[in-house]
């Protein structure tokens, strides 16, 4: 008996003369991430993706989880290949499906046959194999109205599938079909969330972190760097980008207004963040700001803020709370590295008072107690790259 698996597109089944780019995309992405798990053909026809392993050694299981974490897909199903005949497909259905209904209350037999030389209509074929499963299933009910299993008997091109429903996949655009954006990267919890959403709508991520070392510790660059390799396995490939700004805090710290500690530190990472991103060739940044969050994140903040970037700045997050963003956290899984506990730069020289109704001209006199530029440009020239790449 031989396994294959099934993957349907999400969205992009809705372009028009350039669906052959996000296909390319996507099948080129699927090859790919397959590689690390063993020796699988991949092709497509009638926007359905077939993923066929070339030995009986391959893991499918594996090949499976992979598949569910590429964006493009909405729903990844296993299925066993046979001939088209129906005898041979109700013998198939009898040994190969029950396994799957173990603890299902109920469940019904459908089929589609988009070959229409086979010599039975839908209807019959799912009575063949529904009496069939029902057979070895005694137990269950047949629920045609709200099954919670569905066997679907696809009659396609070549063969003839059988399974028990599908996984649902990871939606969204395929990588790389949005163009590339630079993460603000932090330790926390909501910042991969962000870099997440993005790579979700096609966008190839890179990411910036900064540190504040030995304010920060080696750990906390760690944790990013883990958190950077637990998103890889939606986002692909990241390359991490660290920058210090020790020495720009510590000026901050020892030459400006306490109040807007904060605030001119978000403005310095901007403009270094905007300038890495002109480098490396990142048309926008995105961020893991949620309005309202911390002082830092209201409304005037972030316009503040928001003034010294020359792209979009994306902030995925910004209408959600935070336990939506927790729950997507946990689901992705970077939530259990996140809450690990390290200082981010961001949380070392804390104001005990921070404005949350920033004025731009007065920030502007703050920085201007600073040569801003000198510190900047030291902070740029710090720069240590991670290419991440992993993928499980
Ligand atoms: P997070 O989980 O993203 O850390 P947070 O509530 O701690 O959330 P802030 O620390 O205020 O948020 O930071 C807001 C955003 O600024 C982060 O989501 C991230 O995009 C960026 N940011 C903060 N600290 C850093 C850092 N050390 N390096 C890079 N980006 C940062
Ligand atoms: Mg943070």
């Amino acid at each position: 008996m031989k396994e294959m698996l099934l993957c349907k597109y999400g969205e992009l089944i809705l372009k028009g003369l350039n669906k052959n780019y996000f296909e390319t995309n996507l099948l080129r992405t699927i090859r790919h991430r397959l590689r690390t798990v063993g020796d699988f053909e991949v092709t497509n026809a009638q926007s359905t993706i077939y993923v066929e392993p070339l030995s009986e050694n391959e893991d499918i299981d594996e090949a499976e989880d992979v598949l569910c974490k590429i964006f493009g897909l909405i729903a990844v199903s296993r299925a066993i290949v046979v001939e088209k005949d129906i005898e041979k497909i109700v013998e198939a259905a009898k040994s190969y499906i029950p396994k799957f209904l173990v603890g299902a209350k109920s469940f019904k037999a459908d089929s589609r046959r988009s070959d229409k030389r086979f010599p039975l209509t839908s209807p019959q074929i799912s009575a063949r194999v529904g009496d069939a499963v029902g057979d070895m299933c005694p137990d269950i009910e047949i629920d045609m109205k709200h099954p919670e299993i569905t066997v679907m008997t696809e009659i396609r091109e070549k063969y003839a599938f059988i399974h028990a429903g599908a996984k649902k996949g990871a939606g969204g655009m395929p990588m790389g079909t949005g163009g590339r954006a630079l993460l603000l990267l932090s330790g926390g919890i909501d910042s991969p969330v962000a870099g997440f959403m993005m790579a979700k709508r096609g966008v190839t991520v890179d990411a910036l972190h900064f540190e504040s070392y030995p304010y920060t510790s080696e750990q906390a660059r760690d944790k990013v760097l883990e958190l950077a390799r637990l998103l890889t396995a939606y986002t692909g490939k990241i390359n991490v980008h660290v920058v210090s700004v020790t020495r720009l805090q510590e000026e901050l710290r020892d030459r400006c207004d306490e109040e807007y500690f904060t605030l001119l530190l978000r403005r310095s990472m901007m403009r270094i963040a905007c300038r890495l991103a002109a480098q490396y060739d990142e048309a926008a940044l995105i961020t893991g700001e949620s309005l309202g969050q911390v002082a830092s994140q209201t409304l005037p903040a972030l316009v503040v803020t928001d003034h010294e970037a020359d792209r979009p700045v994306f902030r995925p997050l910004i209408g959600m709370d935070k336990e939506e963003i927790v729950q997507i956290a946990r689901r992705i899984g970077t939530f259990e590295t996140s809450i690990l506990p390290y200082e981010d730069c961001c949380t070392v020289f804390t104001p005990r008072h921070p404005k949350t109704k920033p004025e731009l001209e007065k920030v502007e006199a703050e920085e201007r107690k600073l040569d801003l530029a000198a510190l900047e440009d030291e902070a740029v020239a710090s720069v240590v790259h991670y290419p991440v790449e992993s993928y499980r």
